[in-house]
């Protein structure tokens, strides 16, 4: 107990600076042993892409873990979800969202085999019994959002001639083409006193 005092306050600032970072202390290396996590994790950095479709920073990712003893260190499995915003990639309607994600990661103890045969970036750490949950949930949440999000499925999305979307726009609406051939030519009959009536009638 005296011992568990002692680093408290030290675990505690550690915390308070980064809440993504987790101690693993309570599983105490034993294999077998988890530990449930549920919380929620500020977002400081928006991740997605501006835009198209983010989780804006200010907001929040739920993480539901279980934190598992191996030999090797501690895997970490669950989900992670988040609220999404966004616009639709036809009519730019703003969208939101939900995006929720399945995550596994082996955090792996100093000295330990899988430590010993892989490289830095290959496999996530364990630093002083802390691991940094951000990477993991980054990447994941990352991945899983739309790369095309859509107000809804069957979004008509913009008239290409005028910007105006479908769904505003009247049944039937169009826009008349004419070749610039016959342009010349249509300017021509308007141009001409009686020219609309000239069709065969003269000859
Ligand atoms: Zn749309
Ligand atoms: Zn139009």
């Amino acid at each position: 107990m005296p011992e568990e005092s002692q680093q408290s306050p030290s675990l505690q600032r550690a915390d308070a600076r980064n809440p993504w970072l987790f101690d693993t202390h309570e599983l105490s290396r034993r294999p077998g042993s988890s530990l449930p996590l549920r919380r929620e994790l500020p977002v400081e950095t928006a991740l997605g892409v501006p835009d198209v479709v983010e989780v804006p920073s200010g907001s929040t990712v739920t993480v539901d873990l279980l934190l598992e003893s191996v030999v090797e260190g501690v895997l970490v499995s669950g989900t992670a979800s988040a609220r999404t915003e966004g616009q639709c990639s036809r009519c730019l309607d703003p969208v939101s969202g939900d995006v929720e994600v399945s995550v596994t990661e082996l955090f792996a103890y100093p000295e330990s085999t899988t430590e010993e045969t892989t490289e830095e970036d290959e496999v996530s750490r364990i630093v002083d019994d802390w691991i940094d949950l951000e990477p993991m949930v980054r990447d994941a949440v990352v991945l899983a959002l739309p790369l095309a999000p859509l107000c809804s499925e069957d979004c008509e999305g913009l008239c290409s001639v005028c910007g105006v979307k479908w769904a505003d726009l009247e049944p039937g609406h169009g826009h008349e083409t004419i070749d610039p051939r016959w342009a010349a030519l249509v300017q021509r009959l308007e141009d001409t006193p009686g020219g609309d009536t000239a069709d065969g009638s003269d000859r």
